[in-house]
C-alpha cells in the first residue's frame, strides 16, 4: 500500500484531528486509515481486525487535549490512573482472540472496559461483549463514550471481573486489559470449549507476558508470549 510516511501522518493529526472531534470529519478518516496501515506493515494481518480499527474513533475515546494523539501508537490515560493500550498491543490480543475462529465470535467478556475503546473494537468481531470495569467513574465514562455511537452489542458491567460474569458465560473468548499474578480460576471456568483467551498475567514475579489459554476437551493449554506492561488487575470495586 502506498501512503505517507509515518511522520508526516502525524504531522497531519496534530493539525487534522481537532477539527474533526466536533463533528464527524474526513480527517479522522484519514489519519485513521492511516494507522490500520501501520497496524498492517506491524503485521497485523487480520482483515477484520483492521476493519474494526478503521470503523472506531479512538480519538472520541480520550479527552479532547490528547485528541491529537489518538491515532500514534501510543498508550493514554484515561484518568482514574489507567491507561487505553496502544493500538498495536490492542491489535495484537485482538489477533489472538481471533486466530484461527470462525469470526464474528459469539458472546465475548472483556475484563477493564475503562473508556470503552476495545469494547467498540470488539463489537465488530463478535456478536455481544460484555465488558466489565471496577471503577465506577470508568464504567459511566465508557457509557457516555459509547452512547453516541448506538452500539447494540456491548453491555457494560460495573463489577469486579476477577470473578467473571457467570451469567453471560460460556464465553466464545475472554480478553482482559490489566494483569495479575495469575489468571482467575473464574476465567478458565467461563470459556467455552474451542474458545481462547488473552490476558497479561505476572507469571514469574516482575514481569508480565502476555498469556494465551485455548480451552479444548481434553483441558487447558496455556501459551506465553511477549512481555507487556499493562495496569494491574484489582479486587472488588471502587
Ligand atoms: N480496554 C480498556 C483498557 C483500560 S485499562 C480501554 O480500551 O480503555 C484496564 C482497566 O481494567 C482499568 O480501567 C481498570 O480499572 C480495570 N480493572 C482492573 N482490575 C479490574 C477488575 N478486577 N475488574 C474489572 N476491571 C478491572
Amino acid at each position: 500500500m502506498g501512503g505517507r510516511p509515518a511522520s508526516a501522518a502525524a504531522a497531519r493529526a496534530q493539525t487534522a484531528v481537532p477539527p474533526a472531534v466536533a463533528g464527524v470529519g474526513l480527517d479522522s478518516a484519514a489519519v485513521r486509515q492511516a494507522m490500520v496501515r501501520r497496524l498492517a506493515q506491524q503485521g497485523v494481518t487480520q482483515p477484520a481486525v483492521l476493519q474494526a480499527f478503521e470503523r472506531v474513533e479512538r480519538h472520541c475515546f480520550v479527552d479532547s487535549g490528547l485528541a491529537a494523539q489518538a491515532y500514534e501508537d501510543t498508550s493514554l490515560p484515561i484518568g482514574w490512573g489507567q491507561t487505553i493500550s496502544k493500538p498495536s498491543v490492542v491489535a495484537r490480543m485482538l489477533e489472538l482472540l481471533c486466530e484461527g475462529q470462525t469470526l464474528p465470535l459469539g458472546r465475548v467478556l472483556e475484563i477493564g472496559t475503562g473508556c470503552g475503546y476495545q469494547a467498540a473494537l470488539l463489537s465488530h468481531l463478535c456478536r455481544e461483549v460484555y465488558s466489565m470495569e471496577r471503577l465506577r467513574a470508568l464504567h459511566e465514562r465508557a457509557r457516555d463514550n459509547l452512547r453516541p455511537m448506538r452500539i447494540p452489542n456491548v453491555h457494560l458491567i460495573f463489577g469486579d471481573g476477577m470473578l467473571g460474569y457467570p451469567k453471560g458465560a460460556p464465553y466464545a473468548g475472554i480478553i482482559a486489559a490489566a494483569g495479575g499474578e495469575s489468571i482467575p480460576a473464574a476465567w478458565l471456568e467461563q470459556l467455552a470449549v474451542g474458545a481462547r483467551l488473552v490476558a497479561p498475567a505476572e507469571l514469574q514475579s516482575g514481569q508480565q507476558s502476555l498469556v494465551v489459554v485455548q480451552r479444548s476437551a481434553h483441558g487447558f493449554e496455556r501459551r506465553v508470549l511477549e512481555g507487556v506492561r499493562f495496569v494491574p488487575l484489582k479486587s472488588g470495586t471502587a
